[in-house]
């Protein structure tokens, strides 16, 4: 997740393009030759759909109607909102999956996936990504593959066709979080000038630790198909 704290909406727009462009012209060849050279294979384990391994599991736009059909319930706001208003209200680009007490996916089930055959774009997509990020060092590169060497298993022969299209459907995937990202970027940016409203980092920090605490509850606007839906995290309760 990127760390937004004291950025500007102009400059997380730019920075959102730029990796747009930059996933775009990442050659396909490339990819699926590194996917067919890490050669992985799920073993199952079903740690990727806790808390503990992968943060959450962010909702694209498209996810959105087929997880409310089954449990609307298990939509909330994705975490670490980006911005915070004057008035106290959050932002955020979108939904996420909720987590039970402990950690696990809410449809995470004696280890399996109970929604399997309509389970969000990223759990389709997983582990392959492709974006750039800083390691631990600080070092900024292209990450083909997340959790390497901490899951599954590697160098099990893959076939050409098969890392093609593994390579393809990441790139999809990529391409639409970041055009979500830009949609909540852009969308925000008329919503602030309307209103009159501008991001405020104090207030932000004073409301999450109010809110953490348990003393206060919070509006958060979810970035949902063009517009923005309000969500009152602490009671779960979608309006
Ligand atoms: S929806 Fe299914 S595959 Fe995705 S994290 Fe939850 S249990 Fe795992």
């Amino acid at each position: 997740m990127i760390n937004v704290k004291n950025r500007s909406i102009d400059n997380r727009l730019t920075e959102a393009k730029e990796e747009l462009e930059a996933v775009r012209n990442y050659p396909d060849e490339k990819f699926a030759g590194i996917i067919g050279e890490i050669g992985f294979k799920c073993e199952l384990c079903g740690r990727c759909c806790t808390k503990e391994f992968n943060d959450h599991v962010f909702l694209l736009d498209s996810d959105v109607a087929a997880i409310r059909a089954i449990d609307p319930e298990a939509l909330v706001p994705a975490p670490y909102y980006e911005f915070c208003d004057q008035t106290g209200r959050f932002y955020v680009s979108g939904y996420a999956l909720k987590t039970k007490a402990d950690g696990s996916c809410v449809f995470l089930e004696a280890g399996r996936c109970k929604i399997y055959g309509k389970r969000p774009t990223i759990c389709r997509v997983y582990p392959y990504m492709l974006h750039r990020e800083a390691d631990e060092n600080g070092c900024v590169d292209w990450r083909q593959l997340s959790g390497l060497n901490e899951h599954g298993s590697y160098h099990s022969e893959m076939g050409g066709t098969e890392c093609e299209a593994l390579a393809e459907d990441t790139k999809v995937y990529e391409e639409a979080f970041l055009l979500q990202s830009i949609g909540f970027l852009e969308t925000l940016k008329v919503h602030f000038k309307k209103y009159g409203l501008k991001h405020v980092q104090r207030i932000y920090d004073k409301q999450m630790r109010d809110f953490l605490k348990g003393d206060i509850d919070i509006e958060v606007f979810v970035y949902c198909e063009g517009g923005f839906e309000k969500c009152t995290p602490g009671k779960n309760k979608i309006k």
